[in-house]
């Protein structure tokens, strides 16, 4: 068998699909919110200003509706100017939001100060019987990605830059005030936007204690998700230092050959001890780890999957959510109709694991993690799409080949 394994191949996969314009200068000042409570204190206390003001910027940046220090109604006028000369009350320049789902979908597409752009998402759940209705937002992490993973959006812009922790956390505050209009709150955080949070996960663990503090945004721990592509070394820093967190993998396949096709980061970080670090965590806090699984059309969805699947994770605390692929990438793959999904499903129950199936939301709205920005950033040449389509059908079609010679 002629290998397609070879390097020019990966080379030609791993580079960006979609070229996005150059970036434009950034800001210096930083953003508030993404300041520790005592780096705000020394600021004020290096200009002679009395203690209590930190509390009242807080309550200004956790609770209030402003987005300029110019509102800040409650501060001097030099104080006001001060803060203005030195940070950003939003690192957020412009925010376009489309609704879908009858509204309970919102999706905003935000500009940074150097004209990238970012999505964030907002699902409302209404209440349910004895449960209290939920509002989800899932935030972005990175302008692009670096993983690549080719059924996704943000895989084919490539990596632009890291966010910083404010342009993290003002994802958050901007929906916030959104629903505080309503006098509703945010009641969830998912890192399942653009980027891969654990190759930024020093901005992304300080933006998750922003919005886990008390003192700050105040929502509880378990309730912000980080998803992973499966970075390894970050994982063992959540393991440590983080566990209160809720921890979701990206597994998208069991067989190594098939998940270096999907998940290319698998090269680096093989699924084994990926699985492995993710049922430390679980054993460690008592919480299963959920693992997130694309199904996608005669690719990773076979009774062989399934029991590999099933094989990888048995005996942790896990959990399986399967997500019809959403048809946004420029792949030659389909998501996988219900009935395979339903199949799928059922063999991993029968196998002890417990698994659900999410309903796509916003698909017209382009929910998918990246759309609204690749969409943006420009169609991709059009013999360019057809070779990476070619690559991928003969790549993965290997995968399937040498796991299944076994
Ligand atoms: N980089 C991180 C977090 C952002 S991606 C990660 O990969 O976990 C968040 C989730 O969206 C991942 O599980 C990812 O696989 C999924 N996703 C990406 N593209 C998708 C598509 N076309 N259809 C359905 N889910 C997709
Ligand atoms: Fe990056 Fe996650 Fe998209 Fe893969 S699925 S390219 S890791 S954002």
């Amino acid at each position: 068998m002629t290998t397609m394994d070879s390097q020019p191949v990966r080379e030609a996969l791993a580079r960006p699909l979609i070229q996005s314009a150059p970036a434009g200068v950034r800001d210096p000042r930083p953003g508030l919110a993404g300041l520790a409570l005592n780096e705000v204190a020394a600021w004020l206390s290096s200009r002679n200003q009395p203690a209590y003001r930190a509390r009242q910027i807080a309550d200004h940046l956790w609770r209030g509706s402003a987005r300029t220090t110019g509102e800040l109604r409650t501060l001097p006028q030099d104080l006001r100017e001060a803060l203005a000369t030195d940070f950003r009350l939003d690192t957020l320049v412009d925010t376009e939001v489309r609704a879908a789902d009858q509204g309970t979908t919102e999706k905003a597409l935000h500009r940074l100060d150097d004209g990238r752009l970012v999505e964030s998402v907002l699902m409302r759940y209404p209440p349910r019987g004895w449960r209290r209705g939920r509002a989800t937002v899932c935030i972005s992490s990175q302008a692009g990605c670096a993983v690549g993973c080719p059924f996704c959006a943000t895989g084919e812009l490539g990596f632009m830059r890291d966010l910083d922790t404010a342009e993290i956390v003002d994802q958050v505050r901007f929906w916030q005030r959104r629903l505080g209009e309503d006098e509703q709150h945010v009641t969830n955080v998912v890192f399942m936007g653009m980027g891969e949070p654990l190759l930024n996960a020093d901005a992304v663990f300080a933006a998750a204690d922003a919005l886990s503090d008390p003192a700050r945004f105040g929502l509880g721990a378990r309730h912000i998700v980080i998803s992973t592509s499966g970075v390894l070394p970050g994982m063992e820093r959540l393991i440590e230092l983080r566990p209160h967190y809720t921890l979701a993998v990206s597994l998208h396949a069991a067989r190594p050959e098939l998940r270096d096709v999907l998940v290319p980061l698998n090269r680096r970080y093989p699924v084994g001890d990926v699985v492995a670090a993710a049922g430390r965590f679980a054993a460690q806090t008592g919480r299963r780890v959920t693992y997130e699984y694309v199904m996608i059309d005669g690719i990773n969805d076979t009774a062989a999957d399934a029991m590999a699947l099933a094989r990888l994770v048995r005996g942790q605390l896990a959990h399986v959510n399967l997500i019809p692929m959403n048809p946004v990438a420029h792949t030659p793959w389909q998501a996988s109709s219900r009935e395979r999904i339903d199949t799928f499903a059922g063999l991993l129950r029968g196998a002890g694991i417990g698994t659900t199936i999410r309903r796509n939301r916003g698909i017209e709205i382009g929910a998918a993690c990246g759309q609204l920005a690749a969409d943006r950033a420009g169609e991709p040449a059009p013999d360019a799409v057809a070779r990476r389509r070619q690559l991928l059908v003969i790549r993965s079609t290997e995968a399937l080949v040498a796991s299944a010679s076994r």
